[in-house]
C-alpha cells in the first residue's frame, strides 16, 4: 500500500502547539547558539568550558560578547542576520526568489560586520543569481568551495518548507544554498538540514529523522559524510573542520546524539572551537527543533538580539520575541 507522505515527519501538524513551540525553538535556538558562540569564534577547543566550568545563572551569564569581532553581549552575528534576510525574502515573495534573495543579501553585505569569504565573493561578483555562486565555486575549486555559509542560515527555509514533504523541502534547500553556495556538498547539507528539521518538528526521534535526511544523498557526498555521521564518531577523531558544511553539520549531529538538553548540545559544540558561532547556530536550530523553545534557557533568550540594515539606511532591532513571531509566520506559511 502506498504510504501518504506526512507533511511534518510522523505526527506533526502546523496547527499543533508542540510543533509551533519546536518551530520557534529552531529559529530562536539558532540565534541563541550564534550569540553564545560568537565570543569564542576562531578559538581553540575547550575555551568555553575553561571560561565557564559551571553554568552562570546570575548576572551577565555566559552571553559575554567580545571575541575578535567585538560583539555586544547577547548579539548574534552574520549567521542570524542572513537568516532574517532569508526569512523576509521567503515571506514577502511567497517562496524562493533567488534574485530577490541575492539582492537583499547584497544590501545586507554592504554594512555587515562579518561576511564569510565565499559569501563575500558572491555578493561582490555583480553576477546574476543563476550564475554568481556557481562561477565563484568553480573559480575557488573543490578544496575551498564547501564552506558552511549557506548551512548557517538554513533554519528559516527549513520552517517555511516543512509542509512540503521530504522532496519539496530538500529541493528548496538546494535552491536556497545555490544563491551563494553552489558546491554540491553545501547544497546537500542544506537539503539534509531541511529534512532533519522537518522530521524533528513533527516529533520524530533523532535517528529516524537523520536516516530520512541522509537517505537521498548521493554517493559523491556520502563518501565524505558517512564517516563523520557514524554513531561512533567523535569530533576528536578528526574529519572536515567546522568551517565546512559537512564538518559543521556532523559536529551538530554528534552533540544532538550525545546530550539531552538544548543547553548541553549548544555549549558542547562551542567547546569544540573553530567556527563556534556557526556550529552553535546549526546545533541550536536542531536542538531547538528537537527540544522546543521552552527548553531554551531564559537567561539566554532574554539577552539574544541583533540588527539587520533596513532599506532606508537604518537598522532594525531583533530580539527573541520578534524572531519568535517570524518563526510562527514561516511555519504557518508552510505549503
Ligand atoms: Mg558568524
Amino acid at each position: 500500500m502506498l504510504q501518504r507522505l506526512a507533511p511534518l515527519g510522523q505526527s506533526g501538524d502546523v496547527r499543533d502547539e508542540a510543533v509551533i513551540d519546536r518551530a520557534i525553538g529552531c529559529l530562536v535556538g539558532a540565534a541563541v547558539g550564534d550569540a553564545l558562540g560568537a565570543p569564542f569564534e576562531f578559538g581553540p577547543p575547550g575555551a568555553y568550558s575553561a571560561r565557564f566550568p559551571e553554568p552562570v545563572v546570575d548576572g551577565i551569564g555566559e552571553m559575554v560578547g567580545g571575541g575578535q569581532l567585538r560583539w555586544a553581549p547577547g548579539q548574534f552575528t552574520d549567521d542570524t542576520e542572513q537568516s532574517l534576510v532569508v526569512a523576509h525574502s521567503l515571506l514577502e515573495r511567497g517562496g524562493i526568489d533567488s534574485d530577490d534573495l541575492l539582492s537583499r543579501l547584497r544590501r545586507w553585505g554592504r554594512s555587515a560586520n562579518d561576511v564569510g569569504s565565499l559569501t563575500r565573493a558572491v555578493l561582490d561578483s555583480n553576477l546574476p543569481a543563476d550564475r554568481a555562486a556557481f562561477e565563484v565555486a568553480a573559480k575557488l575549486g573543490r578544496h575551498r568551495s564547501a564552506s558552511n555559509g549557506s548551512l548557517m542560515r538554513a533554519a528559516p527555509g527549513a520552517l517555511f518548507f516543512a509542509g512540503a514533504g521530504r522532496a519539496g523541502t530538500q529541493v528548496a534547500g538546494f535552491q536556497l544554498s545555490a544563491v551563494t553556495h553552489a558546491d554540491p556538498r553545501c547544497q546537500w547539507m542544506v537539503a539534509v538540514q531541511h529534512e532533519l528539521v522537518r522530521c524533528l518538528l513533527g516529533g520524530d526521534e533523532l535517528e529516524p529523522a537523520l536516516r530520512s535526511a541522509i537517505e537521498t544523498v548521493p554517493p559523491v557526498v556520502r563518501v565524505d559524510l558517512d564517516p563523520v555521521l557514524d554513531s561512533t564518531w567523535h569530533p576528536a577523531d578528526g574529519g572536515p573542520s567546522n568551517n565546512t558544511a559537512i564538518g559543521a553539520f556532523a559536529q551538530s549531529v554528534w552533540a544532538l546524539r550525545t546530550f539531552d538538553s538544548f543547553e548541553r548540545v549548544v555549549t558542547a559544540v562551542i567547546d569544540l572551537g573553530g567556527d563556534t558561532d556557526t556550529v552553535a547556530a546549526i546545533a541550536g536550530a536542531n536542538a531547538g527543533a528537537r527540544f522546543g523553545a521552552h527548553a531554551i534557557p531564559e537567561r539566554w533568550r532574554a539577552k539574544v538580539h541583533g540588527y539587520v540594515p533596513t532599506d532606508d539606511g537604518g537598522e532594525q532591532l531583533y530580539d527573541a520575541d520578534v524572531i519568535s513571531d517570524l518563526a510562527v509566520q514561516l511555519i504557518r506559511s508552510s505549503p
